[in-house]
């Protein structure tokens, strides 16, 4: 029996309401990734302890400090490496992460001053996983990630 690729999916995206905020942000192409692939649902700040709903963070530096000015580095950090050992144990090679989170964001995050100001860059935990050669997209370059789930080959998904 052939089993659709296991792909790490921002826990938001699939609409859990774990944002900062307590909402979710659902994809609008969500049906059709259910039917392409196995979607793991992570949100790599609540799996590093942090509650929901949080004051925001951003990445500063080497830190994440929140709009308070406290030092959540620690708590991303905890994240990045739990989903990362997640990713490992169930052999997943791809994601699909929220843009320009200082977790999950893959291309630009915001700049660390509260703003609204991206820069390029990655979160922790995209960091993570594009350093372990997992394949993180996010939800503006949906159409790249469906081409990239096609090319997948299911029989070498671990089960
Ligand atoms: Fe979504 Fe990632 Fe933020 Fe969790 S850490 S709410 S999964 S963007």
């Amino acid at each position: 029996m052939k089993h659709r690729p296991r792909v790490l999916v921002s826990a938001c995206l699939l609409g859990a309401a774990c944002r900062y905020d307590g909402k979710s942000q659902a994809l609008t192409e969500l049906d059709a990734l259910l039917k392409r692939c196995e979607p793991i649902p992570v949100c790599p700040e609540q799996l590093g302890g942090l509650p929901t709903p949080r004051t925001p963070s951003e990445r500063l530096g080497g830190r994440v400090i929140s709009r308070e000015g406290v030092d959540v580095t620690d708590a991303f950090a905890r994240g990045a490496t739990e989903t990362l050992q997640l990713a490992n144990r169930l052999g997943v090679k791809l994601a699909l992460l929220k843009a320009r989170s200082p977790s999950c964001g893959s291309r630009e995050i915001y700049d660390g001053t509260f703003t609204g100001r991206t820069i390029p860059g990655q979160g922790a935990t995209a960091e993570a996983l594009t350093a372990a050669g997992i394949a993180v997209y996010d939800e503006s370059r949906i159409d790249a990630f469906f081409e990239a789930l096609k090319g997948m080959d299911y029989d070498s998904i671990q089960q």
